[in-house]
């Protein structure tokens, strides 16, 4: 076994060698703690059949690990400074891919049909970027990709949007359109002292686990999108003021909202923040032929 890119010492030392400074508008928060990233991948169930997919490998900290666990690591890095520390830091790794490219415009799917061929067992595991988590997961999520999950670490403040439950003050239509994918869960909460340089927020690993098939079923999951971000554009107002709001021609309407509110058994007088995503799906529904 090799030692560990991500001791203080050693993060150092590689940093050093190549003169790198870290790009805060990167996102670049480094782990320098081998327990954490231990945890971090046994998170993922990883077996030794097992692909994993990285955003952000940034000095290989994550990816020597997840090389070790797996059987192939593919891993998108957008710095081109930090690919040759990579081909530096993971030469003793030899089932490990790097792709320079920003993950938000690449094609994971032809990038997996052409690195993990054979693989049936593939989890996304990072330390994302936190300027861009919210797209990369959605990125990933509605590109379809033959993937059983994320393993990802977060600002803790979205963690605990995407995981809330309804009647709750983090619940909102970034959980929805999460958890309408996924089962979400906090796997671990973070301190800021196992990165350098230290993050300014508090941060948390998050697993996802995509359902066989979603909660509920829907006539137009775009539109279910639509109705569940209208409802929550002002929080204290009710689900039919909000939709009255958001809703195109939502005004004019007043009536149909209404209607399509008792269709699904939804008190108008209700916010948004206590409906399930099987009762958002009801009133996707009930809305559509009026709305969509
Ligand atoms: N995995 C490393 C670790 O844990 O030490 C680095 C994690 S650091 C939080 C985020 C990494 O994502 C950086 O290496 C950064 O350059 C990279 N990155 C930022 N935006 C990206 C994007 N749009 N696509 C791919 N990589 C990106």
């Amino acid at each position: 076994m090799y030692k560990d890119i991500a001791t203080p010492v050693r993060t150092k030392a590689i940093l050093d060698k190549y003169g790198f400074s870290f790009k805060k508008s990167l996102g670049q928060n480094f782990l320098i703690d081998p327990n954490v990233l231990r945890n971090i991948v046994s998170q993922a169930h990883l077996t030794e059949n097992s692909g994993a997919i990285e955003v952000g490998p940034g000095i290989g900290a994550l990816t020597e690990h997840l090389a070790r666990g797996a059987k192939k690591v593919v891993s998108f890095e957008i710095d081109q400074r930090l690919l040759p520390v990579l081909e530096d830091t993971l030469s003793p790794y030899d089932n490990v891919t790097i792709v320079h490219s920003d993950i938000l415009k690449a094609d994971v799917e032809a990038v997996i049909a052409e690195q993990m061929p054979h693989i049936d067992d593939i989890m996304v595991v990072a330390n994302l970027p936190y300027y861009v988590t919210t797209p990369i997961l959605m990125k990933l999520l509605n590109d379809r990709l033959p993937i059983r999950g994320f393993v990802v670490m977060m600002q803790k403040e979205v963690a605990d949007r995407i995981t809330a439950k309804p009647g709750t003050k983090a619940y909102g239509s970034l959980s929805i359109a999460i958890q309408y994918y996924c089962t979400a869960e906090v796997a671990m909460i973070v301190p800021k002292t196992v990165f350098m340089p230290q993050p300014n927020v508090d941060s948390a690993v998050i697993r996802l686990i995509k359902h066989n098939k979603p909660p509920v079923e829907v006539i137009d999951e775009d539109f279910l999108f639509v109705v569940t971000r209208a409802s929550f554009v002002q929080r204290r107002k009710t689900i039919f003021n909000n939709l009255q709001a958001g809703l195109q021609h939502g005004k004019a309407k007043k009536d149909e909202i209404l209607a399509a509110l008792e269709a699904a058994n939804i008190d108008p007088k209700r916010r948004g923040e206590t409906l399930t995503i099987e009762e958002f799906g009801r009133l996707a529904d009930a809305l559509h032929p009026h709305f969509a």
